[in-house]
């Protein structure tokens, strides 16, 4: 497959792909963090959604309504506090409540356009929120997109079922280096008690990286004030510890690679 053409009113200069195994593990929340994280450094940073079938990227930074559009393409919208500059299917649709329910080779084409036929402008990074597990469209986005480096998320139940194994094998079977995998939901420590509970079974995300030969970037805790910022829009305020983390990895990744060039 070739590589898709960029457009001509974009400028990206590295794009990072998150994935995981299976659907529900906070991919969508840890592109979103990075994509602060990164932005907080001051970088300039665009999201990409194709997480096509779920898109969820708009919610959580709190845009709506349709992207502007002129004869050169469309323009991605912008985050009120960061300037994030955002494309997702549901900022094309006339209805967000709608499902959408193309097939693959529409789905694929989708992410295409996202690609060619916006005008993302000057990007330090874009930052791709993949669709979960090893399908068609992370392998076309793979293929077709120059993605420098892939961030994995996993929680500590599908580690044990095989599914991020596949994706990271998936990686590595495309030539995309993994910049590392985040344990998201590894634990939640009770507000009352300050006790740790494991709801999704004990980490396992340390020792299957190693396994693995991948690096681990760390583990994130289940965090109610996490899934409240994302409900009401408001991502861009939230804090924690594993954003700065996150972001270093990525800016390492990316030094590395020019590095080697
Ligand atoms: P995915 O993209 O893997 O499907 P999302 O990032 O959309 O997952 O997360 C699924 C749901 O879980 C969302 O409602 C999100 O707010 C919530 N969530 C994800 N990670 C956490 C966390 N660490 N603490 C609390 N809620 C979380």
């Amino acid at each position: 497959m070739e590589e898709y053409e960029q457009n001509a009113l974009s400028s990206t200069r590295h794009v990072i792909g998150v994935m995981s195994g299976k659907g529900g593990v906070g991919k969508s929340s840890v592109t979103a963090l990075t994509a602060v994280a990164l932005a907080r450094m001051g970088y300039k940073v665009g999201v990409m959604d194709a997480d096509i079938t779920g898109p969820s990227i708009p919610k959580m930074f709190g845009v709506h309504g349709k992207l502007d559009s002129a004869e050169t393409g469309l323009f991605p919208a912008q985050t009120e506090r960061l300037g994030i500059r955002i494309v997702s299917l549901n900022l094309l649709l006339d209805r967000e409540d709608r499902p959408v329910v193309w097939r693959g080779p529409l789905l694929a084409g989708a992410v295409k356009q996202f690609w060619t036929d916006v005008s993302w402008g000057d990007l330090d990074f874009m930052i791709i929120d993949l669709p979960p597990g090893t399908g068609d469209i992370p392998l076309s986005v793979m293929q077709s997109i120059p993605v420098e480096g892939l961030i994995t998320v996993s929680s500590p139940q599908d580690v044990a079922a095989l599914v991020v194994r596949k994706a990271v094998n998936m990686a590595e079977m495309m030539d995309k280096p993994i910049i590392g995998l985040i344990e998201n939901m590894s634990y939640i420590k009770c507000p009352g008690c300050g006790e740790t509970m494991y709801p999704f079974g004990k980490p396992a995300g340390a020792g299957f990286a190693a396994e693995m030969g991948i690096p681990f970037i760390g583990e994130m805790p289940i965090d109610p004030a996490l899934s409240e910022a994302a409900d009401r829009g408001e991502i861009e305020m939230y804090e924690s510890p594993i954003m700065q983390g996150i972001a270093e990895a990525v800016v390492r990744h990316v030094q590395a690679s020019a590095q080697e060039e």
